[in-house]
């Protein structure tokens, strides 16, 4: 079986496992079959995604220019026709912190770097205030690479696009612990709709790397309260010293 595929499935396994344990948790010790059955199918949310997309022109270990040359100058999804240029990443290409968002904004769109505007800000000092190292030291991209009209949260299908430059990236960059920022980019690494309200702050696992869920700095911004800045700076301070005893040197 083709490496990445078998990736893939163990993570869904992984995120299978990790479902029932919440579910678990929650004390739900049974299901109805017949309401489950009747129950009208959902319409699929932004965040799911087909967990075969793109086959991955590089090998197990590629650069990141490697996978920057694949995505080329992209057409695969709508986003193109809206952005200004592709934001593709910053930061350390061999970082032992890697950072997930949603997708370029206004600002990252007109300067083709990732967290560059308000949101960015708020990342960049939690990460050079907060945690004492600098920006540079770590990796930051996106689940999407192209602005979304209106910074809408992006399209299963759009996602779905773009995934396999993400796994290329964090193939490429081999961090030792990734951070999600927000809703959309956990659900993503983890194959299913999360609450980030209750998933924030727990170790999860992304293609064996250790993963932290955390809320978005724009989430942060918007409810600017000092529970939510401890929340996530105490999940910082988690990734951070996971990494370190992962033998980071940051
Ligand atoms: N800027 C980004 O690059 N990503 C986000 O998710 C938000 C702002």
């Amino acid at each position: 079986m083709d490496r990445a595929l078998a990736r893939d499935l163990g993570a869904a396994l992984a995120s299978a496992r990790e479902l029932a344990r919440e579910w678990l948790e929650e004390g739900v010790e049974s299901f109805d079959r017949e309401s489950i059955a009747r129950s009208a199918p959902r319409p699929p949310s932004p965040t799911q995604f087909s967990l075969v997309s793109e086959a991955r022109p590089w090998g197990d270990a590629p650069t990141l220019d490697e996978v920057r040359a694949a995505l080329g100058e992209c057409t695969r999804c709508r986003l193109a026709q809206g952005r200004t240029q592709i934001v593709f990443g910053d930061g350390d290409p061999h970082a032992d912190l890697l950072f997930v968002g949603e997708g370029p904004g206004e600002q990252e769109d007109r300067q083709g770097i990732p967290f560059v505007g308000r949101a960015g800000e708020l990342l960049t000092q939690m990460i050079e205030k907060g945690l004492g190292i600098s920006r540079r030291s770590v990796y930051i991209c996106n689940i999407v690479k192209c602005r979304p009209p209106q910074n809408r949260t992006p399209l299963a299908d759009e996602v779905t696009s773009c995934r396999p430059f993400l796994d290329g990236q964090i193939d490429a960059v081999r961090p030792r612990v990734i951070v999600a920022l927000g809703k959309p980019a956990a659900s993503l690494l983890l194959g299913r709709d999360v609450s980030i309200t209750r998933l924030r702050g727990t170790w999860q696992e992304y293609r064996g790397t250790p993963m932290m869920p955390t809320f978005h700095p724009a989430f942060v911004l918007r409810q600017y309260t000092p529970e939510n800045r401890r929340l996530v700076w105490e999940d910082l301070k988690a990734a951070l010293a996971r990494a370190r005893e992962r033998g980071a040197r940051i």
